[in-house]
């Protein structure tokens, strides 16, 4: 480009800086293009000349839309269903310094005619693809012919309805668009052609007479623009812009929030900014002027950004903000079902997904399998509650108050901290909205097996002799006796419990206390082991809580060689749907005495820990038979699958409840204590709460 550095009189140093980004980012100018630059660094120069900046990006991908992986055949991306991409050409009259395919454009041009009709053939098997887009590169560096030819082909397939051709050879190269192109072009209607102009700087008579070419041949004109840090992310530059391209009859399409590709990070502006862009748009001119701004994004395609005109929204109304900052009001036609939408009902959830590499298996071993809280929302819809779905995640605010709901189930367990089980309740107390169970005190303490211990023992309640170890180097206090049970502090569903978890002696002692501080990040918690019989009770209610017919846990199928309590093995291997004998027995065959204090156990437990609606508390018999509360469980799982044997609703079905009659039982505590009477909620599936 010795025009370039001759023109603008380069230094050796900016010509030496500019060659070496050449070798890794390939550089063309038209010279056309060349001529529009008015000095070093303006918009143009910005577009064209590459900068040292490129080799710097460290932050950014190759290939960030995941294009490749969408890439059935060499050069089709097939993204979305009904319509894909056609790559014909690598090469472009200019090479954008901010291309989202820098890792292409320029480079060897390997797109051959046989690729062509593979990509063709592909399109041809695929009659749900009714919209193609050739682009490239610029299709228009094919010859008329070239083009043709893929047009053709196209126009070839009946399932394809329309075809769009992507280029800015009217914006870098307008003489290339001739009244022959046109004329061809406009054989192969309907046909869609977006052009590419970033700077009202680029509208020139060769421009507007290459617009006018297309349009005059009845061809469809859009305009995608990207936002570029420093060339165009102004205001009055893109109105002045847009106006100009209306004025040209190319209606603005879209424009882009810049793609994180490698080599381009000194182009991109915040998304913040450009939602002020638009913001400066909308309603300041004319809606045709207003492309769409959208975040194309890895693998999910392109994503509509739209300022937040909603200032508020419920069944009844919206306020909306207008564009010079005035709230108006639109009222909602009245609802055809009243009841059943104004008590809309969250089911906070979190849901369980494959383990992190390099974290434990059982990292998400408290989160629900999906169908979990969907049998939840098909019980609370069928007894005519409108109910949804709503992940416990740092988007959870958001998305409950968004939804406007008047109640929320909660079986979240929490994703962050100690105090995880206790977020979503804190959440919802914060924004005034009910919930089922536990609130954010017992949730936080049930979840710290030292301190519920600590109140147990308070309320001389029995529970083993403990301690709690934050490192391998403690020593063991001496009243402790082997064989202990070592067990993180804060975890539920038998997470970090193994088969060698019984430890008998210190040194054992200390190999467990090191994998829970190492793995689990918590403190241990030992406890002298019991051999007694193990239990679980179900608590339903509040006021007068009721105490669901006693399951007992049975280890009498394991072989020699396991222990016998619920650790990972058991739980997830040996206690499997198919195994013949039953681990879980319910109502548990036992003595009226007993069940009496266990009943009692579990009962003051239940209001001890200030548990509401739902607990599930596990207990062991000592030596001298005494019911001992292991752990208290304010959200016990609530697995639907019978054959999954999940303890609370294994306890439900033998008090004669379905599912179903046992979420409405929860819901129907939690709203008795909300002193939810409303009478449309009410005749809702026949709920009487009062
Ligand atoms: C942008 C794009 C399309 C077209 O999307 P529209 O929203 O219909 O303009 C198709 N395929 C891919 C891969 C794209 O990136
Ligand atoms: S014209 Fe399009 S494909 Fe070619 S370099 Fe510019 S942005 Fe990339």
């Amino acid at each position: 480009m010795r025009e370039l550095y001759e023109r603008f009189n380069l230094s050796p140093d900016s010509i030496r800086s500019i060659e070496k980004v050449k070798r890794t980012y390939p550089m063309k100018i038209s010279r056309y293009y060349l001529d529009l630059i008015k000095e070093v660094g303006d918009p143009i120069w910005k577009q064209c000349v590459p900068s040292q900046e490129e080799l710097l990006d460290s932050v950014n991908e190759e290939d960030p839309l995941l294009e490749e992986r969408y890439t059935p055949v060499p050069f089709l991306v097939h993204r979305y269903p009904d319509r894909a991409l056609l790559l014909v050409s690598n090469r472009c009259a200019m090479y954008c310094r901010f291309c989202t395919r820098k890792r292409k454009v320029g480079k060897i041009n390997d797109i051959t005619e046989d690729h062509i009709l593979e990509a063709v053939g592909y399109i041809r098997q695929h009659p749900e693809i009714r919209d193609v887009i050739v682009s490239g590169g610029d299709p228009l560096m094919l010859k008329d012919h070239e083009l043709e030819f893929v047009l053709r082909k196209l126009r070839s397939i009946p399932h394809v309805e329309i075809i769009r051709i992507g280029t800015r050879v009217p914006c870098t190269l307008p003489m290339r668009v001739t009244r022959r192109l046109a004329n061809m072009l406009k054989k192969y209607q309907p046909l869609y052609v977006n052009v590419h102009f970033e700077h009202p700087m680029e509208i020139t008579p060769e421009s507007r007479k290459a617009c006018r070419l297309l349009a005059d041949a009845g061809i469809c004109l859009g305009n995608q623009t990207v936002l570029l840090k420093g060339v165009n992310d102004d205001p009055k530059v893109l109105k002045e812009l847009f106006s100009k391209l209306l004025q040209m009859r190319v209606r603005p399409y879209y424009i882009y929030q810049a793609d994180q590709v490698k080599g381009t990070e000194h182009f991109r502006t915040t998304v913040q900014h450009g939602m002020e862009i638009m913001e400066s748009l909308y309603g300041h001119t004319s809606g045709l002027c207003v492309p769409q701004y959208v975040i194309d994004t890895n693998g999910g395609g392109k994503i509509p950004v739209v300022p937040e005109f909603i200032r508020y929204k419920s069944k009844e109304k919206l306020i909306l903000r207008n564009f010079e900052g005035r709230h108006v009001e639109y009222i909602n036609p009245a609802s055809e079902n009243p009841a059943k939408e104004e008590f809309r009902v969250a089911v906070a959830c979190n849901i369980r997904r494959p383990a992190k590499e390099g974290m434990p298996k059982d990292q998400y071993a408290e989160f629900d399998d999906l169908s979990v809280p969907l049998a939840i929302k098909d019980a609370l819809d069928k007894a005519g509650f409108y109910s949804e779905l709503v992940e416990a995640d740092q988007d959870f605010s958001d998305n409950i108050r968004k939804g406007d709901y008047s109640f929320v189930f909660n079986i979240a367990e929490g994703i962050n901290g100690e105090s995880r089980e206790s977020h979503v309740p804190a959440t919802l107390e914060m924004l005034g909205i009910p919930y089922t169970g536990s609130g954010v005190l017992a949730q936080a303490i049930t979840l710290d097996k030292a301190r519920t211990k600590e109140i147990l023992l308070h309320h001389g309640i029995h529970t083993p002799k403990y301690q709690v170890f934050s490192s391998c180097l403690q020593k063991k206090s001496d009243d402790l006796e082997f064989p202990l049970i070592v067990k993180p502090i804060a975890e539920g569903s038998s997470k970090g419990i193994t088969n060698e978890s019984l430890v008998n002696d210190e040194e054992q002692l200390k190999e467990q206390v090191r994998i829970i501080t190492s793995v689990y990040k918590q403190s241990a918690i030992a406890e002298e082991y019991l051999e007694g019989r193990e239990f679980t009770v179900a608590v339903l209610g509040n006021s007068n809580p009721k105490v669901l017919p006693i399951v007992e846990i049975t280890f009498d199928y394991l072989p020699e060689g396991i222990n016998r309590f619920d650790s990972h093995e058991v739980k997830w291997f040996w206690d499997s749907p198919d195994n013949p004998i039953d681990p879980v027995v319910c109502p548990a065959k036992i003595t009226r005495s007993l069940e009496n204090s266990i009943r009692n156990a579990a009962l003051r437990t239940f209001k001890a820990l200030g548990c509401r609606d739902l607990a599930r508390i596990d207990m062991r018999l000592d030596n001298r038979g005494i019911p001992n509360v292991l752990e208290v469980n304010a959200l016990p799982g609530l697995i639907p699958d019978p054959k999954e044997n999940s303890r609370f609703p294994k306890a439900c079905y033998a008090a004669g409840m379905s599912y179903d009659d046992m979420i409405l039982a929860i819901m129907k505590e939690a709203m008795k204590r909300n002193r939810i009477n409303d009478r449309s909620v009410l005749s809702v599936g026949g709920l009487h709460v009062c």
